[in-house]
């Protein structure tokens, strides 16, 4: 048992590399995360191009642990993925979310889209995840056509499970948009075979769009898909006043980025939604 014993101390000395425990620790931390209230969550605006107006924002959640500091998004969100802990993650995120947006209404501000990122996994129980949206729907009063799921084209890796909540999704009158679109793998096809109303343009052809010519013709032609079939098309990583100007004259819908806003505490939103009004 000793040699045994010894073997495995020597393996976890040199062959399990510090990212290891690191996600151990990290994945402990991240379960008492919502009840020790660390997580909270941030909203970026979106602007239609045609009116420019805000007209709605994402949901983006945010750690911020009192001894590690604020924890990227990029790297607990797969953890929680990986470990089954995003189903309560993704019910709290939604929750939040439908109520800030409900609150904002009850305020007096225009009615706005919440956008709300589902992770793929979360499609894996169908029951739940409608139930889930039912309830939080039902809890927090806010009317289904101001919110919004924004899901990435590694969900259509699923089609026969997923197609049937995305139609259940539409039937309640619920958004649905690809994010990342462009990015993955998938082939168009998926485009005619679910209920999609919004194309969400990934930030990695925004981000050269004044210098590169590819860049431009790929932007151009999501934009002319996404108006083919009747999609609204939106751009995000809008980071300078040229980026929109290009966007306008590509007859985008949307845009969404540091430009007009950098994600905001809700509070922060409302000052925002506040200081746009008055301009
Ligand atoms: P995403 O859904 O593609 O979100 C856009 C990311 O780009 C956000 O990073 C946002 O802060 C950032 N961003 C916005 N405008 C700009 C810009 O002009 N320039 C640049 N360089 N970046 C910009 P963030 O907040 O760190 O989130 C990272 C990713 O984590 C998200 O990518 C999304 O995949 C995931 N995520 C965030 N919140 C949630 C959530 O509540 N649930 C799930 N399942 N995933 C989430
Ligand atoms: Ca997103
Ligand atoms: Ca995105
Ligand atoms: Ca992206």
């Amino acid at each position: 048992a000793k040699e045994h014993d010894d073997r495995q101390y020597v393996y976890y000395q040199e062959d399990m590399h510090k990212g290891f425990e690191e996600e151990y620790v990290l994945e402990n931390y991240l379960r008492v995360a919502i009840e020790n209230e660390e997580l909270f969550l941030t909203y970026q605006p979106k602007q239609d191009l045609k009116t420019g107006k805000i007209n709605g924002m994402e949901a983006l959640i945010r750690w911020s642990h009192p001894k590690l500091g604020m924890i990227s998004p990029f790297k607990f969100i797969p953890l929680a993925e990986k470990t089954g802990l995003i189903y309560q993650i993704g019910e709290w995120v939604l929750l939040e979310a439908c109520k800030h947006n409900k609150r904002l209404q009850m305020q007096g501000f225009d009615p706005l889209i919440i956008s709300v990122n589902i992770s793929a996994k979360q499609f894996n129980n169908k029951e739940y995840l409608l139930s889930t949206i039912d309830r939080i729907l039902e809890e927090t009063q806010l009317d289904p056509q101001y919110l919004e799921i924004e899901l990435t084209e590694s969900v259509f890796q699923n089609p026969t499970v997923v197609k049937p909540i995305l139609e259940e999704i539409k039937q309640r009158d619920i958004r649905v948009s690809i994010d990342d679109f462009g990015t993955g793998y998938s082939s168009l096809s998926y485009l005619k075979l679910f209920p999609i109303d919004v194309l969400k343009i990934d930030r990695a052809f925004i981000k050269d769009l004044l210098e590169n010519e590819d860049d431009q013709k790929l932007t151009q032609s999501m934009i002319d898909i996404g108006h083919g079939l009747n999609l609204k098309v939106i751009a995000e990583g809008v980071e300078t006043a040229e980026h929109i100007d290009v966007l306008k004259t590509m007859n985008c819908d949307e845009v969404q980025g540091y430009h007009l806003a950098k994600p905001l505490t809700a509070d922060e939103f409302v000052d925002f939604l506040n200081n746009n009004k008055s301009r």
